[in-house]
């Protein structure tokens, strides 16, 4: 059984309402996204932004309701018990706006022991300073207020929150964005090694498919809210079959300077899914684009993988 399992998650935002306060106009954020996740892998949802990928984020955690379509957590519906919220935690983009300014290190950490009532006072002082620990931070930082620590050391502490309560999936949406180019590497080494440590499995969100192709073994690529391409993150990188997938990939910063200007493919910018284009998601901006395109392809079966493109309607090319 598959850990975590999204099926035809659908999430749309009403933007407009009639004089009496019904909906009119909705933007469609998540189209129709299924996808699972087996224990102990990493899974990772790639996309520019306005793709969709931290609004699925936060409707494995709960902070959305899902407009049609579900999510199972070991077989069954997520969100049922209190059960699900200890097994399943969420680390945010910025760690700035996700810890309390006015709680030393200890309190942050603590608090989710104190919300679901675990231990003694004394049996959660030793779990915080464990945890802090595991995340490289010295002792004593549990006295320290957020302003007072680095970048790098704000997430560690918003990984040692989630991790205090033991938690089995971690969505991680965009964990090393907000931090400085030299802390980002020890984040993402840290986070690969607390995943072995604890046997964690990982939703992992990010626009760039240099740390998808260092961290996952599978990998969804969003665009408009659909999945394009989807399958084994090896094969995904090495040979992209989606026009959006291969774009991705060549934006992705080359050693060589002379090759930086080589993406002829994600010219312009991702259109607005207030009103998005009619067809294929990506025909505004596919160099491949030909006359199917004006009908929205499902997603073909290649090999190991599905790809949502008219160009392998007929098992490849
Ligand atoms: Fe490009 Fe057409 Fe394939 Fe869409 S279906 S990615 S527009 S070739």
């Amino acid at each position: 059984m598959r850990m975590l399992e999204v099926r035809n998650l659908t999430k749309r935002f009403p933007v407009e309402d009639s004089i009496f306060g019904k909906p009119t106009r909705f933007l469609t954020a998540v189209d129709d996204v299924s996808f699972g996740v087996e224990r102990g892998a990493v899974f990772s949802l790639v996309g520019e932004s306005g793709s969709g990928k931290s609004t699925i984020a936060r409707l494995i955690c709960g902070a959305y309701k899902a407009t049609s379509g579900e999510i199972l957590y070991m077989g069954k519906p997520i969100g049922r018990t209190k059960e699900d919220y200890r097994n399943i935690q969420m680390i945010f983009q910025d760690p700035d706006a996700s810890l309390n300014p006015r709680k030393n290190v200890f309190a942050i950490i603590e608090e989710g022991l104190r919300i679901h009532k675990l231990g003694s006072s004394k049996e959660r002082r030793e779990k915080v300073m464990g945890i802090l620990e595991s995340v490289g931070l010295d002792r004593l930082t549990v006295k320290k207020f957020p302003h007072e620590l680095s970048g790098g050391q704000k997430q560690r502490v918003s990984v040692a929150r989630s991790l205090i309560l033991q938690p089995e999936l971690l969505v991680l949406d965009e964990p090393t964005s907000a931090l400085d180019v030299s802390v980002q590497a020890q984040t993402l080494n840290l986070l690969g090694d607390l995943q072995k440590e604890f046997s964690l499995t990982y939703v992992f969100i990010t626009h760039d498919l240099k740390i998808v192709s260092q961290f996952s073994d599978y990998v969804g690529v969003l665009y408009l809210g659909n999945i394009m391409e989807i399958g084994p993150v090896d094969e995904i990188i090495d040979n992209p079959l989606h026009p959006y997938t291969q774009g991705l990939l060549e934006s992705v910063p080359q050693p060589d300077p002379s090759k930086k200007a080589m993406n002829e493919i994600l010219k312009g910018e991702i259109p607005s899914p207030l009103n998005p284009p009619k067809g294929c998601p990506f025909i505004t901006r596919c160099p491949k684009a030909y006359e199917p395109c004006t009908e929205k392809p499902g997603l073909t079966v290649v090999g190991d993988r599905l790809v949502r493109c008219h160009l392998y309607d007929t098992g490849g090319n």
